[in-house]
C-alpha cells in the first residue's frame, strides 16, 4: 500500500482532478490511499467568509459563500456531478456561518467546523471523479478515523486510537478499492470536528501512511520536489534528489511550506520514506526523504526562509544576568502560548524571534516588569540546512562573506547542528537568499542535486 496526497493546486479544478486520476491509475497496483486538500484556495475563502460574518458584513459573507458553492457545483458537474451532496453541505455551512454572525463570537471550535468543509467537499468530489474516470474508488470520512485532542485549529492526533481505526477500516478497504480521504480534518474523542492546523493535509498523509503501514508516502504538489531555495523568494533553485528526515523537518520548520513540519514524525517512527512529487510533471522523480543520508559534497542541502518575523530584544534591567532571568522570560512566553523560533543570548540581553505576534503586546508588558524590551517587526529568518554543516569548517565564514554589507540581526546554530540560522530585515531577504545560493550552490554534487 502507498499513500498519495494531493495538495490544493493539484485538485483545484475538474481538469486538475482528471490529471490526478491518471496519476493514481498508473499506480493502481500499489493499492493507493488518496488524501486530498481542499480545492485551490478554498480554505482561505472559508476563513474570509467567516471573517466577513463575524464583522457584521452578512451580505458579503453570503455572496462569497454562494460563489464558493457555485464553483464546487460547476467543477463537480464536469466529473459526474454531485449536486445534492454539495447543496446539502452548503446549506449546513450557510446556517453555521449565519449563526456565527448572529452570535458575533468565533471560537477555535467553530473555525474548525467551517474550515473542515473544504476537505469534506474535495474528498467527496475526488472520489466521485475517480469513479467517473473508471477507477473503483470509495470515500472514507477522515473525521471517523483521525482522532485528535481538542486543541481546535491546531489539534494533535491521538496516535494509538487513530492507528487502530486506520488498520481496522482503511487498510482492508484499500486492498479492494482506491480509498479517498480528506486531509487536514479529524474529530475529537467526543466526535467534534477538528483540524490539524494550516497545511495539515501533509500530516494526515503521514499519519495514514503509518497507520496502514504503507511502503511509501507520496506528497504530490506544484513543484518538482524540495528545492535548494524557496521558489517564491529565489527563482534559480535546483531539485534536491534526496534528503534525510531530520533535514526535511528542519527545512519545514523554518518555512519550507512544501512540507508541513509534523509530516516526518509518523514517517520516522515507522521508517516510511516520504516522496515529494509534482502533479503537473509526474515523470520527474521528485525528492526522496528517508532515514539514510547520502554523502554530499555540498554542506548545505537547502535554504529555508520565513517572513513576517518579529525580533524581540530583552535586556536585563540589572547590569548582569541574575540567575533565573531566562526562566522568567520563558515563563512569560509559555503563559501566553507564544512559541519562540530562534534565540541568542549575551551577558546582559536575550534576542529571540516570534512568528505569531497575536499576544506579543501582553508578553512585552509582562517582560517589561523586570527587563527592558523592544520589538522589531518586518524581519525574516533565513536558515541553511544540511547534515554536513557541522563537519564542514568555514560555513559561517562563507555566509558572512557572501552577505557583504547586508545587516545580520541575529545568528543561531541550532543544537541539532544541522542548521545555521540568522535574521535579516525582510527587505533584504531576496538579496540574502540569492547571495547565499550563489555561494553554496555554485557547484552541485550530482548525487544529491539535479
Ligand atoms: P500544496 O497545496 O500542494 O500542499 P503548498 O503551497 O502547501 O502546496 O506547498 C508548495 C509550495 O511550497 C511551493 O509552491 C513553493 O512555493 C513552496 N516552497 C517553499 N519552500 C520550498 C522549497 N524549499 N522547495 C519547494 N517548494 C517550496
Ligand atoms: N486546506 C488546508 C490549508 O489550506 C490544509 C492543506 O491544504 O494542507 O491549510
Ligand atoms: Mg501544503
Amino acid at each position: 500500500m502507498i499513500v498519495m496526497k494531493f495538495g490544493g493546486t493539484s485538485v483545484e479544478s475538474a481538469h486538475a482532478i482528471e490529471r490526478v486520476a491518471g496519476i493514481v491509475r498508473a499506480r493502481r497496483d500499489r493499492q493507493p490511499v488518496v488524501v486530498v486538500s481542499a480545492m485551490g484556495k478554498t480554505t482561505n475563502k472559508l476563513l474570509a467568509i467567516t471573517d466577513a460574518a463575524i464583522q457584521g458584513r452578512r451580505e458579503e459573507s453570503m455572496r462569497l459563500l454562494g460563489e464558493l458553492r457555485d464553483f464546487h457545483l460547476a467543477e463537480a458537474a464536469l466529473v459526474g456531478g454531485l449536486d445534492e451532496a454539495i447543496n446539502e453541505h452548503f446549506q449546513e455551512l450557510s446556517e453555521l456561518v449565519q449563526g456565527i454572525g448572529v452570535l458575533g463570537e468565533l471560537t477555535p471550535r467553530s473555525i474548525d467546523a467551517v474550515s473542515a468543509y473544504g476537505e469534506r467537499l474535495s474528498s467527496l468530489i475526488v472520489a466521485q471523479a475517480f469513479n467517473h474516470f473508471g477507477l473503483d474508488a470509495v470515500h472514507a470520512d477522515s473525521r471517523k478515523v483521525i482522532v485528535t485532542d481538542n486543541r481546535h485549529t491546531q489539534a494533535a492526533p491521538q496516535y494509538a486510537e487513530t492507528y487502530r481505526r486506520l488498520e481496522a477500516t482503511v487498510a482492508p478497504l484499500a486492498q479492494e478499492r482506491v480509498v479517498v480521504m480528506g486531509g487536514f480534518i479529524g474529530s475529537t474523542e467526543e466526535g467534534v470536528t477538528s483540524t490539524l492546523g494550516r497545511g495539515g493535509s501533509d500530516f494526515t498523509a503521514s499519519i495514514v501512511g503509518a497507520g496502514i503501514n504503507a511502503e511509501e508516502i507520496q506528497i504530490w504538489t506544484d513543484v518538482d520536489g524540495m528545492l535548494t531555495a524557496d521558489p517564491t523568494v529565489f527563482k534559480g533553485g535546483h531539485r534536491v534528489k534526496t534528503i534525510s528526515f531530520a533535514e526535511a523537518a528542519e527545512l519545514a520548520y523554518f518555512g519550507a511550506k512544501v512540507l508541513h513540519p509534523a509530516t516526518v514524525i509518523p514517517a520516522i517512527e515507522r521508517d516510511i520514506p516520504v516522496l515529494i512529487l509534482n502533479s503537473r510533471r509526474p515523470e520527474v522523480p521528485g525528492t526522496r526523504i528517508s532515514r539514510e543520508t547520502v554523502a554530499s559534497k555540498n554542506p548545505v542541502k537547502s535554504i529555508a526562509c520565513k517572513k513576517k518575523i518579529t525580533l524581540v530584544n530583552i535586556a536585563s534591567s540589572r547590569m548582569f544576568m541574575a540567575h533565573g532571568f531566562l526562566r522568567r522570560i520563558f515563563e512569560v512566553f509559555d503563559r501566553h502560548e507564544t512559541s519562540v523560533d530562534m534565540i541568542a543570548t549575551s551577558e546582559v540581553s536575550v534576542s529571540l524571534t516570534v512568528d505569531n505576534p497575536a499576544r506579543l503586546e501582553a508578553v512585552c508588558r509582562e517582560l517589561g516588569e523586570f527587563a527592558e524590551v523592544s520589538t522589531e517587526p518586518g524581519q525574516a529568518i533565513v536558515c541553511l540546512v544540511g547534515e554536513n554543516i557541522r563537519y564542514t569548517p568555514g560555513v559561517a565564514a562563507g555566509v558572512f562573506g557572501a552577505l557583504g554589507d547586508i545587516n545580520v540581526r541575529m545568528v543561531s546554530q541550532g543544537a541539532s547542528l544541522l542548521n545555521l540560522g540568522f535574521v535579516v530585515a525582510e527587505a533584504d531577504l531576496a538579496a540574502t537568499v540569492e547571495a547565499l545560493h550563489n555561494r553554496f550552490f555554485a557547484e552541485l554534487d550530482p548525487a544529491v542535486f539535479d
